[in-house]
């Protein structure tokens, strides 16, 4: 690889971020992964990831692997939602926008749109204490007496109220009661959000017995992944009772329950990165934008097998997923911002979070950073890192829900080379950030050319396994798709009924 001359500032990204702060884990932790071991110096992660630096108004196959190389670097470990790693990649695209010559897209002025993130971490067993009728007490260990899934809190005098019929959840929720289902897990989850209960939302736990469930040995839940604070967050535990305890559930002997979790909350924030080029129009009633999107997220570092050796390599670098997909829209910022001005404004969001429910797309349509209606088209670019023989091969794109607006069939009357999704039975419109938009009304699809293969989610979706020559080709169909669309004397429309969701 060739070094590339620094040109881009670099100081205010630096004082935004923060990222000196970043240490990688992984040269202390070698059990985390075995392939990890950064030879670089890890003073300063971006100089470690290296990357594409040259600002030009082309777009190579060396600019984009350059990019894929940085963002899906194995010292970014996968850069999973409300991780240090991910807060790099995002100052790493931050500082590429910057250098293309656009201008922070944050409500506050920044690059960044902050996701506040958090999990639970366990330092002991958590405990379920039992009041049971007449007096009595016991207490269940984690992993022998019960399991839970969710985002424990610890709760103290629940009042236990049965329910062995789906006309027994109560209309009203309460926090102060732990309700217990008679059932399967599946009919009660059924029953709470029939009921307007989704997820058991506020009320204190959800309590299944079942007798038959293996009863283990006393331990501490693995952490689970970072998450948006709110939402599901807020939701409570589901506890599984196991073994004997279960029985007492059965015979109604249990009156009231505390859960203490000795969890301990660990918070982080994570990022939306947000770039703006204001276009001829800008500050005018008239102004409209076209919207970039690509996530920068991927899942991270696979979780050790108890009992098994550590695999050789267990860093999900996410090179096509979506590394691709982030380098050539950091290139087509970086040529439309070399280019004339366009009448149309730009902007770009390198989302956080599609990996774990589209977290950073939702947050970004809740709370956008410009007006919804004046979005006249969200694009949003996934895996576009290897060619797809069914429409074409090397530097042919698809275009998911081409059915479901006018957009496919305007880009090709102009011109633009891209074809519908050849594989509509795998619902890609609804797989990726771009039903994020749909939902709030914006019309939005995802150019793509994932062609099925064998490495998605796999440690093998390293950056050498793409094809720039076809992504270059790729590229250069998307900036004529951007340009047609920043002109401004056009804008899609949904179809008729659309956007079906
Ligand atoms: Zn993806």
């Amino acid at each position: 690889m060739q070094t590339l001359s620094r040109r881009a500032p670099r100081a205010g990204v630096a004082l935004i971020f923060a990222y000196g702060a970043v240490t990688f884990a992984a040269a202390q932790e070698p059990e985390r992964s075995a392939s990890t071991e950064p030879s670089e110096s890890a003073a300063d992660p971006l100089d470690a990831i290296g990357g594409d630096v040259e600002v030009t108004a082309g777009i190579s196959s060396a600019e984009l692997r350059g990019h894929v190389q940085a963002l899906s670097h194995d010292l970014l470990r996968g850069r999973p939602l409300g991780s240090e790693e991910s807060m790099v990649a995002a100052a790493y695209c931050a500082a590429r926008l910057e250098a293309a010559g656009l201008r922070p897209g944050a409500a506050d002025g920044t690059w960044l749109q902050r996701i506040p993130c958090q999990r639970t971490v366990y330092d002991e067993v958590p405990e379920l204490a039992l009041t049971l009728n007449g007096g009595d007490a016991e207490t269940l260990a984690y992993g022998a007496g019960f399991t839970f899934r969710g985002r424990a809190s610890d709760v103290d005098g629940l009042a236990c109220v049965y329910v062995e019929e789906e006309n027994e959840v109560p209309e009203t929720a309460r926090a102060d009661v732990a309700l217990v289902f008679l059932t399967s897990a599946g009919r009660a989850r059924r029953w709470l959000k029939s009921a307007g209960h989704p997820g058991g939302a506020g009320f204190g736990l959800v309590v299944v017995p079942n007798t038959r469930a293996k009863v283990g040995a006393p331990a501490r839940p693995r952490p689970g992944s970072m998450l948006p604070a709110g939402g599901a967050a807020t939701l409570p535990a589901q506890i599984a009772v196991r073994g004997e305890a279960a029985s007492l559930f059965e015979d109604h002997a249990v009156e009231s329950i505390a859960l203490e979790t000795h969890g301990r909350v660990e918070r982080r924030d994570d990022a939306n990165v947000v770039g703006v080029l204001p276009g001829t129009r800008a500050g005018t009633p008239d102004e409209s934008y076209l919207l970039l999107c690509a996530h920068r997220d991927h899942v991270g570092v696979k979780p050790l097998q108890e009992g098994q050796p550590a695999p050789e390599d267990a860093i999900l670098n996410g090179a096509d997923d979506d590394a691709s997909g982030c380098s050539v829209v950091l290139e087509l910022a970086e040529a439309i911002a070399a280019g004339e001005r366009p009448e149309r404004s730009l902007v770009v969001v390198l989302v956080t979070g599609e990996e774990r429910g589209m977290v950073g797309s939702r947050h970004f349509a809740e709370d956008p950073t410009v007006p919804l209606e004046s979005i006249a088209c969200a694009l949003n670019f996934e895996m576009l890192g290897r060619p797809d023989d069914l429409v074409g091969g090397a530097g042919k794109l698809w275009l998911t829900g081409d059915d479901r607006s006018s957009l496919g069939p305007a880009l090709r009357g102009k011109g633009v080379e891209v074809s519908a999704d050849p594989r509509p039975e795998g619902n890609f419109f609804v797989r990726s950030d771009n039903v994020s938009f749909a939902r709030v009304g914006v019309v939005s699809q995802t150019l793509s050319s994932y062609n099925m293969h064998a490495d998605y989610h796999k440690v093998t979706d390293e950056w050498d396994t793409l094809d720039y020559a076809h992504m270059e080709r790729a590229s250069a169909a998307c900036l004529d798709a951007v340009r047609s669309l920043l002109a401004g004397d056009w804008a899609p429309t949904w179809n008729e009924g659309e956007p079906k969701l």
